[in-house]
């Protein structure tokens, strides 16, 4: 039987909040949709009812505050690249946002729907009665890792290419739950495990993204895929070089959350190579082979080090 669905289009952070909490957990937070909507087209996502955020104002806008640069949650991607202040003080984030999908999905997805993707497997991202097929996997409806041959732990992959781009800018996040906001650093809000990739709270509105600003930062990223357009990620590396030379390495595609390794320009770079590639949980879950994943993170990373050297 056809379950009723519920469409509510929320006037305000306060309306959505209650109409989370009245929804009692059987509802998922919609902005762009690009996400949402396939999940729920697969059978992946079965709850009943939508919150649509796209009304509230608050969640929109790109503006310096104290010491921050503020993102709106609900800005969209394709229109990062209009920002003048984006495009002088952090334009890695205009390349990751023109990164994701393709022209018609950045028209609609949002940097806060981006974030909050949800992780991916080739597992998990197929039609119903080709999970039941087989078995269904751990993390929708199956009791075991299909990717791993059986293992108890789910290893479906962050995916989103804007995450490790801000993570290399130090970027924070606020959000608000019942009536507090808080704001915790963006890596935070990951766990690793591949079942519940974050641990916000499931009635808590991320409002915006803040990158401290005046940080004297280089920022280098690539993203590996099959084409240029439309596919997902298999390894997104984005690896930041401050002026005293403190580096930051954010991956994403190649764990369920992103793995981030501090360094300095000075330190050996075959070290800093092997921790990311150690930490780097990859398994047989995409279209390119782990093998080659784990390869390309030493290309990606050796790379990003010798454009920031220069
Ligand atoms: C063909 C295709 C290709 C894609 N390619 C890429 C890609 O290359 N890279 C990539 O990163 N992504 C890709 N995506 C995934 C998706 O389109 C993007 O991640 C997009 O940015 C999601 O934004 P959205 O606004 O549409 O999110 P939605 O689908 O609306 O939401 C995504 C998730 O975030 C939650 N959410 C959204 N906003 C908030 C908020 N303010 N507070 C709390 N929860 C919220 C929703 O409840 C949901 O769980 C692709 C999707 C498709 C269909």
């Amino acid at each position: 039987m056809v379950k009723e669905q519920k469409y509510i289009v929320a006037e305000s952070l306060k309306d959505a909040i209650r109409a989370a909490v009245a929804s009692e957990h059987d509802f998922r937070f919609i902005a762009g949709g690009t996400d949402v909507m396939v999940n729920r087209y697969q059978g992946n996502d079965n709850t009943t009812c939508l919150i649509d955020l796209t009304k509230i104002d608050s969640l929109k806008g790109i503006a310096k505050i104290g010491d921050y640069l503020r993102i709106g949650a609900l800005e969209i991607l394709e229109d990062l690249q209009f920002s003048d202040i984006l495009r002088k003080e952090y334009p890695v984030i205009i390349e990751a946002a023109l990164s994701v999908g393709s022209p018609l999905i950045r028209k609609t997805a949002t940097i806060g729907g981006n974030i909050l993707c949800e992780n991916r497997c080739l597992f998990f991202n197929q039609s119903e009665w080709w999970r039941e097929s087989i078995g269904y996997c751990l993390k929708c409806d199956g009791d075991i890792c299909i990717a791993t041959g059986g293992k108890n732990a789910c290893f479906s992959e962050l995916v989103s290419d804007t995450a490790p781009a801000l993570i290399a800018l130090n970027a924070e996040i606020r959000y608000m739950d019942k009536d507090d906001t808080h704001q915790v650093k963006l890596e935070d809000i990951y766990t690793g495990d591949g079942v519940l990739p974050r641990n916000l709270p499931s009635t808590a509105i991320v409002m915006d993204i803040l990158i401290p600003l005046n940080q004297q930062i280089e920022t280098v990223f690539f993203k590996l895929r099959e084409r240029k357009s439309m596919d997902f990620t298999s390894l997104t590396s984005a690896v930041s070089k401050t002026a005293e030379g403190k580096l930051r390495i954010v991956l994403a595609g190649v764990d369920p959350k992103p793995v981030v390794i501090e360094g300095n320009i000075h330190d050996d770079w075959e070290d800093l190579i092997k921790k990311a590639y150690k930490a780097s949980r990859s398994v047989d879950n995409d279209t390119y082979s782990r093998k080659y994943r784990k390869e390309m993170i030493k290309v990606f990373i050796s790379r990003s080090l010798n454009d920031l050297n220069n």
